[in-house]
């Protein structure tokens, strides 16, 4: 892990002139940022302002038009063979709004089963691991349930735990609150709050402003397929710079 100390110093992820079209709409107008090792980001904008496909272009679940996007010094959009794209994405871990688990498989099997299959790791070792991510999500008493028998929050908990297996120095959030009823958003951002104080480096797309103010080094405000701001979330909230990122504040308030 690293601590917060070591933060700054080290770049993980690089956008440059990254832009996306879908067929003539261009949805991404020339991305270029940083996320330092152990750095959290906020990613907020209007919605269809292209948050999700920036989130996604960056472990490749979208392909890009031109610009070029690195994680740990690698390029994830040159041109490599599958096996080496799936072990760049299992060094970025995804969490989706829609949880997205194995609904036939219990929760410490999805937890299992990747390290197994992808990385090789022996079944005995890959349980253990799950098990001990399972307590640090809050769900040990539910390593035997199916998806469908936990409560929204509790499968976004294993969704995250899933991610982890393949302990990725990268976590990856697509509003992975904004699906659930609001008694459980808190033990989902409690989740990512304590994974945060780990060290991990970690973009987060959401609409928790709470979350952004307490746990974000920086935010990120993007519309129109731009990052228009990035600051610090004292000075984003207190003071953005744009008419846009004002407009979108106090339409939040
Ligand atoms: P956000 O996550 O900020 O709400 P998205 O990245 O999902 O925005 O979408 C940005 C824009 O791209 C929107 O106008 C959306 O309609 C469009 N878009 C998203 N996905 C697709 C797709 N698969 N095909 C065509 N247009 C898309
Ligand atoms: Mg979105």
């Amino acid at each position: 892990m690293n601590t917060p100390a070591q933060s700054r110093n080290s770049s993980m992820i690089q956008l440059s002139e990254v832009r996306k079209n879908y067929g003539t709409y261009e949805v991404l107008k020339g991305i270029n940022a940083e996320v330092g090792r152990g750095e959290v980001v906020v990613i907020c904008g209007p919605s269809g302002s292209g948050k999700s496909t920036l989130i996604r272009t960056v472990n490749r679940l979208e392909e890009i038009q031109s610009g070029s996007i690195t994680c740990e010094g690698n390029n994830i959009h040159r041109q490599m063979a599958a096996r080496e794209l799936n072990r760049l994405r299992s060094r970025i871990g995804f969490v989706f709004q829609s949880f997205n688990l194995f609904p036939h498989l219990s929760a410490i099997d999805n937890i299992a089963m990747s390290p197994i299959r992808v990385k090789g790791v022996a079944r005995e070792e890959a349980y253990r691991k799950a098990t001990q991510l399972l307590e640090r999500v809050g769900l040990a008493d539910k390593a035997q349930m199916f998806p469908g028998q936990l409560s929204g929050g509790q499968q976004q908990r294993v969704a995250i735990a899933r991610a982890l297996a393949m302990e990725p120095p990268v976590m990856l959030f697509d509003e992975p609150t904004s699906a659930l009823d609001p008694e459980m958003v808190g033990e989902v951002l409690a989740v990512m709050k304590s994974l945060a104080s780990d060290g991990m480096t970690m973009m987060c797309v959401t609409h928790e402003m709470g979350f952004a103010r307490d746990v974000a080094d920086r935010v990120w405000f993007i519309d129109d397929g731009q990052i228009i701001e990035t600051a610090p979330p004292e000075d984003f909230f207190s003071n953005p710079q744009t008419g846009r990122a004002k407009r979108f504040l106090s339409d939040l308030r």
